[in-house]
């Protein structure tokens, strides 16, 4: 048996690619395998925020996401009725982010992986670990063995299920509708130079920003509801419905609404933190550990800093070593991912609250500012390489 780690990612999202590019880039061997017989996603924006952009800049993607993407300029906010909110964004770190459209995103990831790393058409049914090794069973019948198995596979997870855990989603009370628009369909859009724009007001946010570089804008809008809607991203929505919910707003607001083609629907659920991610040779990265609601935009990032932690960690690692690693990782990562989980929550009700008192709208919008400006600036390799040191001092790697 050769000595190198086999490791078998399980999912080939935005989380499962980035993790099989950080951990080659540090000589580990990573095969992919995703359920799907071709690589989809939605079409929908995405922010690629520093913390983020940063580790994807070290393995060499940032020409290929310049490409693609819509460098952020900075955001936006207004009230629903268009009144400025004076916010200064402090720049979290030198690193330029960027808005993506998940496809496009997607499809540069899989374009980065090798010839034959990535195998689509498996979808797992079943993990065994036994004798230090774990069994793959995928639902065509195939087995495969490797020495760690990182579930990447979402928020409904097979690797989550078979390391023994459960998540239970729960609703927000909100749901979003969601589109995207030709852009020179808006008037408003030419003037605002790359930045994102928000409205805020009456229990609902409205929030716009150009992906595919610049050709479209994505909406996401933000509405109560007191229906249990599905936990679909691509449930059909009706424009009819959301132009009621926006009346009155803004005419940049109502301009886009109508200039949408069709918008879908997309239900915002919660999940607890989980207690741990990991056995002795299996864990969890990206939503399959710590799905998050999307109102900080770190969902996929916090996918993308597991990943570079891993690789950071388990670089050099032997069989016997993956265990302690895996404990490092959930040292490390748990905390985190659950501060930003909480955060997360209470960046909706913030955006979504109707202020009588304008200084402490902007009071809150302060401390949002430099929280969220923290976590932006994070460095996730030099935190696992800190936390390397550490446990090598104390002797528990
Ligand atoms: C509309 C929208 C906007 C968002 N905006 C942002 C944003 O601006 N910034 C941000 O950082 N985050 C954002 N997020 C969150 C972010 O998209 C998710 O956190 C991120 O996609 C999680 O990536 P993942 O790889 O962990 O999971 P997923 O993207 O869900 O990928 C899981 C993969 O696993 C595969 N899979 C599932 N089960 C199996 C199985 N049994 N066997 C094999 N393969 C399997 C799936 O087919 C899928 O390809 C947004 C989410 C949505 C829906």
């Amino acid at each position: 048996m050769s000595e190198q780690l086999q490791i078998a990612i399980v999912g080939g999202g935005i989380g499962g690619l980035t993790a099989a590019l950080a951990l080659r880039a540090r000589g580990l061997n990573v095969t992919v395998f995703e359920q799907a017989g071709e690589l989809r996603e939605i079409g929908a924006g995405i922010s690629i925020h520093p913390n983020a952009a940063l580790l994807l800049q070290r393995v060499g993607l940032t020409d290929r996401i310049k490409t693609i993407g819509t460098p952020i300029a900075g955001l936006l906010l207004r009230t629903s009725l268009g009144e400025f909110i004076d916010i200064t964004m402090r720049p979290s770190s030198g690193v330029q982010s960027y808005n993506v459209h998940r496809a496009e995103f997607l499809k540069l990831l899989a374009d980065a992986q090798p010839d034959g790393t990535l195998h689509l058409g498996h979808c797992l049914s079943q993990a065994r670990e036994t004798n230090g090794r774990v069994q793959l069973t995928f639902a065509h019948g195939a087995t495969v063995e490797a020495d760690l198995v990182i579930g990447a596979d979402g928020i409904h997870s097979v690797v989550q299920r078979e390391i023994g855990l459960k998540t239970y989603p729960s609703s927000e009370g909100i749901m979003a509708y969601r589109g995207l628009v030709p852009s020179e369909r808006l008037s408003w859009a030419k003037d605002i130079g790359g930045k994102m724009s928000m409205w805020l007001g009456s229990g609902r946010s409205f929030l716009c920003y150009p992906v595919s570089s610049g050709r479209l804008t994505n909406m996401v809008a933000f509405v109560p509801t007191n229906l249990e809607s599905e936990e679909s991203w691509t449930a059909p929505g009706d424009l009819k419905a959301l132009a009621a919910e926006y009346a009155g707003w803004d005419d940049p607001v109502l301009e886009t609404i109508s200039a949408l083609d069709q918008t879908f629907r997309w239900g915002i659920y919660d999940r607890a933190p989980l207690p741990y991610w990991s056995t002795d040779r299996m864990t969890l990265l990206g939503d399959a550990a710590h799905s998050m609601v999307p109102h900080l935009g770190q969902g996929a990032a916090q996918a993308i800093e597991d990943g570079f932690t891993l690789a950071v960690l388990l670089e050099g690692a032997k069989r016997q070593d993956v265990p302690s690693r895996l404990k490092a990782y959930e040292r490390l990562r748990i905390e985190r991912t659950s501060r930003i989980q909480t955060m997360a929550r209470d960046t909706g009700r913030f955006f979504r609250a109707e202020y009588e008192d304008v200084a402490e709208r902007d009071r809150f919008m302060a401390k949002w500012m430099s929280a969220n400006g923290q976590i932006r600036g994070h460095d996730a390799e030099q935190a696992a390489k800190e936390e390397l040191l550490a446990a090598n001092d104390s002797g528990s790697i």
